[in-house]
């Protein structure tokens, strides 16, 4: 039988398993010490622990699940990883590195069941789900690449996080756990394309991660080019739903909007994208598009500053995020693809 990630385990399963095997309460925290502030992978660097309760562990648990299979480093000191799970698929991690702070994009599933038409996670749909303790290793991967606590969590990289959203919250629950990793949940950032029951139920829990829409489009006519008829809920419930966000959270909710060269960049769309802000308060992410395939293309640089200048001369709060790590494919999705098991799956991205 294949052994559970430790990370998986909810603290009252573990406690009961410590004291299955004749073990002291306080054995959790020493454990959870050495897997979140000491980045441990496996029990036998546990120096603390005595030798038979490491063996124990190792014997039915695994300290973490990823291995990586390729690394790459930007100039900009963008590093991105493609790691191999347990089963054998593979999932990205991005660690996007500034001055002031180090952050992670995390991925929640292998594939995508949503199959957006500009994303190559989406190609081959839905493989399987992450599990919390296959999400949280990459979170601590990325802490021992630095030897430091990272700050900052964006959960945009392989998936749709909010159709995996019990494992994401308990995955979630351990990176802001000030008895795990202890990142602030207002450095949370989850972003979604639209799964208005997700989005329900994140607001009901009144956290204080910061939600985030894949937009892209400002009719349902034009997102329906774009994110098949499947997982496609209609533009007026999403707001709705994230209008609902903001009440009960108090937070303001971002507006992701990838720019495509003749696809949503118009004067019109400028004008309707910050309309749409300014009565949902909500501030807007322009991203200029990182195509994989040949139907979607940035626009020029010129056409981005000018589409952003239109945006926030008719009053929307507006940033645009640079594109990082581009010359190592950072779009998620990219390195997975080149992968032997993914290159035996036919590609099933079509618009539907
Ligand atoms: S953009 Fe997001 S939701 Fe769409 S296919 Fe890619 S990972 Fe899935």
């Amino acid at each position: 039988m294949a052994l559970r990630l430790i990370k998986n385990l909810p603290a009252a399963e573990l406690t009961a398993w410590l004291q299955a095997h004749g073990q002291a309460a306080f054995r959790l925290k020493q454990i959870r010490d050495w897997l979140y502030s000491r980045w441990a992978i496996d029990f036998v660097a546990m120096g603390n622990l005595p030798t038979a309760l490491r063996q124990a562990l190792t014997d039915d648990f695994l300290a973490f699940g990823l291995e990586p299979l390729e690394t790459q480093t930007a100039d900009d000191d963008t590093v991105k990883w493609l790691f191999r799970l347990v089963d054998g698929e593979s999932i990205e991690t991005v660690l996007i590195r500034a001055p002031d702070r180090q952050t992670v994009c995390i991925s929640t599933q292998v594939g995508c069941p949503v199959r957006c038409t500009f994303c190559a996670s989406g190609r081959d749909g839905l493989i399987r789900d992450l599990e919390p303790g296959e999400i949280v290793d990459q979170v601590i991967a990325a802490c021992r690449h630095l030897q430091q606590r990272v700050d900052n969590i964006v959960v945009m990289g392989m998936g749709e996080p909010l159709l995996n959203l019990e494992h994401l919250i308990a995955a979630l629950d351990l990176i802001c756990g000030p008895e795990c990793l202890g990142v602030g949940a207002r450095h949370i950032t989850i972003s979604t394309s639209g799964i208005v029951p997700g989005i329900r139920r994140l607001a009901e829990l009144r956290r204080q991660w910061h939600l985030a829409l894949s937009l892209h489009a400002l009719t349902d006519e034009q997102r329906g080019r774009l994110i098949p008829a499947r997982y496609r809920y209609p533009l007026a419930e999403i707001l709705d739903a994230c209008r609902y966000y903001r009440e009960c959270t108090g937070r303001i909710v971002t507006l992701e909007y990838a720019l495509m060269a003749g696809g949503n960049d118009s004067q019109d769309d400028a004008l309707g994208l910050a309309a749409l802000a300014r009565r949902l308060d909500a501030k807007i992410n322009l991203i200029p598009c990182n195509p994989v395939s040949e139907h979607y293309q940035a626009p020029a640089e010129r056409q981005v500053r000018a589409f952003e200048e239109r945006v926030r001369s008719l009053g929307a709060k507006v940033t645009l995020r640079q594109r990082k790590g581009e010359r190592i494919q950072a779009a998620c999705g990219q390195l997975r693809r080149r992968t032997p098991a993914a290159a035996e799956r036919p590609d099933q991205a079509s618009p539907e």
